[in-house]
C-alpha cells in the first residue's frame, strides 16, 4: 500500500486547456463495502461507483455533496455512492446483492443513472440519462457530453478492494484556436486511452502520470484525503422514530423497553428508551 492510498490528486497540463483528477481508494472503500454482505461483482459496481463520484466532486466549488445514483428493474435495484466536498464517502447497493456477472453493469442494464449535487446552503441540481450499454465510464461520458459543454472523459477500475480512476475535463477556452485546442484534447484522451485497469489500481497515482504523459508538463497538486464517512446521527435517526405511528412506538417501547434504529450505510445502531426520545424530541423543539 502506498501513502497516497485513500486520496485524489489534481493535475494539470501546461499550456493546454485540460485538467485531470486522479483518484485511489484503499481502506475507504474496504470500510464503505464492510455492512453488507456483497457479491464480488457487486463490490467491483460500487468501487467504480465510489472512484467516479470522488471525481466528480472534485467539481464542486462549494460546500456540499454529490450523489450517483443507478435504479434498475435487474438484480441490483440500487447502487448510491455519496461524496461530500471534504471527500467523505459513503455507499450501499439493494437488491440481489450475492448475484455475480461477468460485466457489473449488466446487473443495471435498462436502469438509469442519477447525479444529484446538492449545495449545503440548500440549492439542489439533478441530472439523469438512461444507462444503455458499457462501462460506467461510457455511461457517465454520454451524461456529460449532454450536460456540460467541455468534454470530459472517465477511466474507473475495482477490483472490490481497491478502485482507481482517471478524469480529464476541458477547461473553458484560454487557447483561442479551436483546432490546436481539439489537437490537445484528443492528444491527452489517446495517452490516458492505454492506461490499464492494473495500473489504475496498482501504481501510486505520480508513478502513472508520469508514465502516461512523459512528454507533458504536469503539475500535480497534494493529495486530498478521501474518508468513509456516515452522515447518520442520533438526532437524524430520533427524527425517524418521530415518524413511526405513535401505537407502534408505544407497543415496542412496552415490549422491548427501547427502540433500536439501525443505519444502512455504515451498521450503527442508535438506542432510545422512552426518556431517551423524549429528550430528542424536546431538543428539536427548541432548535
Ligand atoms: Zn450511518
Amino acid at each position: 500500500m502506498n501513502a497516497h492510498a485513500d486520496s485524489s490528486q489534481r493535475f494539470l497540463f501546461d499550456g493546454a486547456d485540460v485538467r485531470g483528477e486522479s483518484v485511489r481508494m484503499g481502506d475507504a472503500l474496504t470500510d464503505m463495502l464492510a455492512n453488507q454482505t456483497y457479491s464480488p461483482t457487486v463490490k467491483c459496481l460500487l468501487g467504480e461507483f465510489a472512484a467516479a463520484a470522488v471525481l466528480i466532486s472534485n467539481n464542486l466549488k462549494y460546500d456540499g455533496r454529490i450523489t450517483l445514483q443507478a435504479r434498475s428493474d435487474q438484480a441490483v435495484s440500487l447502487v448510491m455512492v455519496e461524496c461530500s466536498s471534504e471527500r467523505h464517502i459513503r455507499g450501499i447497493a439493494q437488491g440481489d446483492i450475492c448475484t455475480d456477472a461477468a460485466d457489473p453493469m449488466t446487473l443495471l442494464s435498462g436502469g438509469q443513472l442519477v447525479l444529484t449535487v446538492e449545495r449545503d446552503a440548500g440549492q439542489r441540481y439533478q441530472g439523469i440519462i438512461a444507462i444503455e450499454k458499457g462501462s460506467l465510464a461510457q455511461c457517465l461520458e454520454t451524461y456529460f457530453s449532454q450536460s456540460e459543454q467541455l468534454g470530459t472523459r472517465f477511466w474507473l477500475a475495482s477490483d472490490g478492494r481497491q478502485s482507481g480512476g482517471l478524469m480529464l475535463q476541458q477547461l473553458p477556452a484560454q487557447i483561442t484556436d479551436g483546432e490546436v485546442r481539439g489537437e490537445q484534447w484528443s492528444t491527452l484522451c489517446l495517452l490516458t486511452e492505454t492506461v490499464r485497469a492494473q495500473e489504475l489500481l496498482g501504481l501510486p497515482s505520480e508513478d502513472l502520470l508520469f508514465k502516461l504523459y512523459q512528454e507533458e508538463t504536469v503539475t500535480v497538486y497534494p493529495p486530498a484525503p478521501i474518508l468513509f464517512k456516515c452522515r447518520c446521527s442520533r438526532e437524524r435517526s430520533a427524527a425517524a422514530i418521530a415518524l413511526l405511528p405513535e401505537s407502534e412506538r408505544e407497543e415496542i417501547l412496552t415490549e422491548e423497553g427501547e427502540i433500536g434504529m439501525t443505519c444502512e450505510l455504515c451498521g450503527k445502531t442508535y438506542r432510545f428508551d422512552r426518556q431517551g426520545l423524549a429528550t430528542e424530541s424536546a431538543g428539536n423543539t427548541l432548535h
